[in-house]
């Protein structure tokens, strides 16, 4: 009797293991240890454990990518092109960039242009033109930058048949990484960059996680999963800055860098650290 009652217990459990695809979802550290079936194959997320091909699994958010190059329906607009109201100069005033038919321009000697809004760990679109009248050699054609917490600049210059030091030319994590190719249009064509941001974190001072970066420059990649060493501020002829330690947020700015470059079509999506 004892053994009978056994065996209808064991068969009620597996029968259980095997209906029940859909877990509760995970309510302390300890992963849910999936039931023991050769032929199921299970898979332990953040909204519980689930069967592969599980019909029952949460579906992605539905969302309008948009056009080519977007803004998809999810991103946060940071510039579209008719108003500089969500940015500032350097001391938080109004900025002496220009907006105008759809674009936004720096101005020699205005400084940065910083987002009011901060923003951490993020996938962001930017679109730039260098001057299609074209001045000057090296560091000094189409300079400008893009910078992720307003610390981590992407250089932007004019690359097209202009010879610079390699890690300070367009696409370059200013001074600590090459990109894998020049992929630059020419001076006064639109380019884009988009770009997937890791932010760093710091404990005691000191970096702890470093921030990295994945970027593609006109729809071609030229950073892949990039880890920072260190800062990408101007020290000297051969010298780069160490990490300055800051909070979880900071402002996308873009550089003056005395040349008259362009920029539109700004936008951002906040993504898990
Ligand atoms: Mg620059």
């Amino acid at each position: 009797m004892r053994k009978k009652l056994s065996m209808i217990i064991a068969l009620a459990l597996i029968i259980s293991a095997g209906c029940a695809s859909k877990q509760t979802a995970q309510t302390t550290d300890k992963p849910i240890v999936p039931p023991t079936n050769p032929d199921r194959q299970y898979v332990v997320t953040e909204s519980g454990t689930w069967l592969i091909h599980d019909m029952n699994r949460p579906a992605p958010e539905i969302i309008q990518p948009g056009d080519a190059g977007g803004p998809p329906s999810d991103a946060i607009v940071l510039f579209k092109g008719d108003s500089l109201d969500g940015w500032t100069d350097n001391r938080g005033n109004p900025s002496k960039w220009v907006c105008r038919d759809g674009y936004m321009e720096s101005v020699k000697d205005s400084g940065p242009i910083k987002t009011k809004q901060q923003f951490g760990s993020c996938q962001l679109h930017v679109e730039f033109a260098t001057p299609s009248n074209v001045q000057g050699s090296s560091q000094g054609r189409g300079n400008s930058g893009v910078f992720l917490m307003d610390e981590y600049e992407i250089q932007v210059l004019d690359s097209y048949d202009n010879i610079t030091y390699p890690d300070g030319q367009c696409g370059a994590l200013y001074g600590r990484a090459v990109p894998l190719v020049n992929a630059c249009r020419k001076p006064g064509e639109w380019q884009a960059y988009d770009v997937v941001f890791h932010r760093p974190t710091f404990e005691d001072g000191k970096v702890k996680v470093k921030p990295r970066f994945t970027v593609f420059h006109n729809g071609v990649l030229i950073h892949d999963n990039v880890e920072l060493e260190g800062g990408t501020t101007w020290r000297g002829p051969h010298k780069i800055s160490d990490f300055r330690p800051h909070g979880d947020k900071g402002s996308i700015a873009l550089q003056d860098h005395g040349n008259p470059v362009r920029f539109r079509n700004i936008w951002i999506r906040e993504i898990k650290d």
